[in-house]
């Protein structure tokens, strides 16, 4: 069953070549008990690491069960050595990490036995090696025979046809040597058993055949064999080892150093942690930021005003700015606002367009008219001019506020003077939602008009002064001398005189106008914003509704300077020339156009935003670009700016704490490195056992995945640990409460990186340990 055919093995090292087995020729019975002695170095456990397989040979050929080895691959000497092979060795090779039992299971592991019957199997074999009472024993604490008794019970327990020693009782006394001899001569009874020993008195009294060795060549043979020629009956049954099994088995070598482990888990995992901290912190601020931010920004309005800025024409890059220094001359070149200036067309349609959006979106839309009002007011019984503008009357400063004003919403960041009108009350009030009244009650009808004052209660001292109302700086006013406060607003035909040149004038306010005019209005509250972080929605001073506006365009549309503006292409105040856009805003400014020159859309909140958006977008789509509608999205601008920012920093940060998972990576690696070296022995036995280079490399991966998995762990727990003082910290600093949180699913994937890197730092080492020969290994101490 057993061939060796003129096998020869050589040893190189060096110069040096050693003729370990030269031309071995020699048959064995399916059941006898050879013992083969000789004297040290002379090739005995050389032959018989070839015999079983952990070593090749040269030339030659060594065949089993009649077939040829000559192409063996490597996993049919894997499957030959787990199922037909036990090896038992002078120094037993036991593992030291595994208990005996375990030692025991260790090659039907490999082999696919199913967990039950791997025990049982093992407390068999055990028994039969006479160890019944030992079993839950660790290797150290046996004796030398005992623990050779496990090895042969290892080397049985997948019952192999060949049984090979290499003396076995060397390192054994006397009597402990006949007792491990009977227990062999017993097994010797069913299976094949080559024993390779110093001790002619031992290999007399047990074997039935001795053959003597020397320098690499059998000297005699006390009982040869010549086989007939045998039929083919090699079968075997693949090794391999289960992930599972992989893991268990480092999981007991890890147990075994616990404390190193735990320190190199550590190291590694402060990577992890920095990496926690910096993206709980991130988290947190952009949490932060995002819920302040919404809160102040949701309500701002979404504004569309006559000339609105195309961000998207705004490109630096020209590839005619290259190589400039040297030309000699320079380019004129337009504005690059100017450039990106859009001119918005707001037209009826777009008006009516806008008028349908949802309410469930966007409650509340002001249609800035810029109309002026032709305003008068009473002063102890003077009829006298009246304006709302902040800036000091009569001047020409004041007058170019007017202009502003009437182009209100090109200015994104002023608040309006106008403010909207709900469109469906039950949704909210747009003052009552953002306005908290000082005094007086909330305006209800087109004239009543709110007065506006900052967080602090203090307005612009020109406002009131504009107003008629004698005041000195920091003087404190009682809200009653405002509420209440009555103007008129004055119809074009009794404030113009139109002159005999055709050009108009305004004149002189007096008695008769106020008695004339049919538009009373009258401050009726005064109001600040709700919330001390939140952007004025409204400016400071004098606010009313839109559709006072409406009212006063209606009224001065037939109105004689409006007609005669119509029909002339010059200011029929000033006789300047204008172009068309400059008509237009005269136009609107004498009330004789009832198109807005802006619209401010309220959002209902943050989300419905979006929709808000959606639904404008809608209206451009297929247009051409100068028909384009442009909104000015101010919230979205500053959120995505800070968020652009801060993620910037996190990246940065981020990157630096990955240096320290490199660091942790590489330390995988050289702990794995030193793991392979220390369980050398290990390695050969496995091999020994018949275990593949796959299995030996998942053997050492799933230590990694062990380390990995544990300092990821740890390093998130670590990094939970430090978010409570890292919060408290920032609390007594910022005054935001639990700043830092951890998301869960960061938290995993930090995990799950820990595990791949340092699965990858150590997997280089393992597959050196998978590559390393069994032979040597074994040989090794
Ligand atoms: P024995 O078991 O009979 O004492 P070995 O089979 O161990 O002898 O060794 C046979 C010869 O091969 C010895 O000379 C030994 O030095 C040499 N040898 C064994 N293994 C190696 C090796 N890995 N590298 C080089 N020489 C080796
Ligand atoms: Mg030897």
């Amino acid at each position: 069953m057993l061939q060796l055919k003129n096998l020869r093995k050589s040893y190189h090292v060096g110069d040096t070549t050693t003729k370990a087995l030269d031309d071995v020729s020699i048959s064995f019975r399916n059941q006898e008990f050879v013992a083969i002695l000789g004297p040290s170095g002379s090739g005995k456990t050389t032959m018989l690491n070839v015999i079983g397989g952990l070593d090749r040979y040269d030339s030659g050929d060594l065949i089993i069960n009649g077939k040829s080895t000559k192409n063996f691959k490597e996993t049919d000497w894997d499957a030959y050595r787990n199922n037909s092979v036990g090896f038992v060795f002078q120094n037993y090779n036991l593992i030291s990490h595994l208990s005996i039992i375990a030692n025991v299971e260790l090659g039907m592991n490999l082999s696919g036995v199913p967990a039950s019957e791997r025990h049982q199997r093992a407390v068999d074999a055990l028994t039969q090696v006479g160890l019944k009472d030992h079993i839950s024993k660790n290797p150290n604490q046996l004796s030398g025979g005992q623990m050779q008794r496990v090895a042969i019970a290892r080397a049985l327990a997948n019952d192999p046809d060949i049984l090979l020693c290499d003396e076995p009782t060397g390192a054994l006394d006397t009597e402990t040597s006949e007792q491990i001899m009977k227990l062999i001569q017993n097994l010797s009874k069913d299976r094949l058993v080559v024993m390779v020993t110093h001790n002619p008195e031992l290999a007399k009294e047990y074997a039935t055949r001795i053959v003597n060795f020397q320098d690499g060549k059998i000297l005699d043979d006390s009982n040869p064999f010549t086989p007939k020629d045998e039929k083919d009956t090699f079968n075997l049954k693949r090794t391999k080892m289960s992930y599972w099994n992989a893991i268990k088995l480092s999981f007991t070598n890890i147990m075994t150093k616990k404390g190193r482990t735990t320190l190199t888990a550590f190291a590694s995992s402060i990577g992890i942690i920095s990496i926690a901290i910096v993206l709980s912190l991130s988290n947190g601020f952009q949490k932060q930021i995002d819920t302040t931010m919404s809160k102040a920004l949701a309500k701002y309005p979404v504004t569309i005003s006559q000339t609105a800025t195309d961000v998207n024409s705004i490109s630096d890059r020209d590839d005619s700015e290259k190589n400039v220094k040297n030309r000699g001359y320079l380019t004129a070149k337009k504005d690059k606002l100017q450039q990106s200036a859009h001119k918005n067309k707001i037209t009826q349609k777009y008006v009516d367009y806008v008028k349908k959006i949802n309410p469930e979106y966007a409650n509340n839309i002001s249609y800035q008219v810029g109309v002026n009002l032709n305003l008068i007011g009473k002063e102890n019984g003077k009829v006298k001019p009246v304006q709302f503008s902040p800036l000091p009357a009569g001047t020409a400063a004041s007058q170019a506020y007017e202009q502003m004003q009437s182009q209100a919403a090109s200015m994104s960041f002023m608040g309006s003077t106008v403010f909207p009108t709900s469109l469906d009350k039950k949704k909210g009030n747009f003052l009552k939602d953002n306005y908290q009244l000082l005094s007086g009650a909330w305006p209800s009808k087109p004239t009543d008009l709110v007065m506006v004052v900052d967080n602090k209660n203090s307005l612009n001292i020109n406002i009131l002064k504009n107003l008629g109302i004698k005041v000195k700086a920091d003087e404190k006013l009682n809200f009653n001398k405002l509420i209440g406060k009555e103007f008129k607003v004055v119809d074009n035909n009794d404030y113009y005189q139109e002159l005999p040149t055709g050009m108009f004038v305004p004149q002189k306010p007096d008695q008769a106008m106020y008695k004339n005019s049919k538009i009373k209005l009258r401050i009726v509250s005064v109001i600040r914003p709700k919330n001390k972080d939140s952007m004025a929605l409204l400016s400071s001073g004098i606010a009313y509704s839109d559709r006072l506006a409406v009212k006063v365009i209606k009224q001065n549309q037939n109105s004689a300077i409006v007609k005669a503006q119509k029909k002339s292409d010059r200011n029929v105040m000033t006789g300047q020339n204008m172009n068309g856009n400059a008509k237009k805003l005269m136009m609107q400014s004498i009330g004789g156009s009832s198109l807005p020159a802006g619209i401010m859309i309220y959002p209902n909140d943050f989300d419905s935003k979006d929709k808000v958006l959606d639904y404008l977008d809608q209206w451009n789509k297929g247009k051409k670009k100068q028909d384009k509608i442009i909104y000015t999205d101010m919230s979205s601008a500053v959120t995505s700016m800070t968020g652009g920012l801060l993620s910037g920093i996190t990246a940065v940060l981020i990157a630096f704490a990955a240096i320290s998972l490199v660091t942790s990576m590489i330390m995988i690696g050289i702990l794995t490195y030193t793991s392979v070296l220390e369980r050398t022995k290990e390695i050969g036995i496995l091999k020994a056992l018949g275990a593949r280079k796959k299995d030996i490399t998942r053997v050492f991966d799933a230590e990694t995945f062990i380390l990995g998995i544990f300092s990821g762990v740890l390093g998130v727990v670590i990094a939970q640990l430090l978010i409570f003082p890292i919060n408290s910290i920032l609390y007594t600093m910022t005054d935001l409460a639990n700043v830092a949180q951890l998301n869960p699913v960061h938290a995993l994937i930090l995990i799950v990186i820990s595990t791949i890197l340092t699965m990858l730092g150590g997997h280089l080492p393992a597959r050196m340990a998978a590559k390393k020969d069994a032979a040597i290994a074994l040989r090794s101490e």
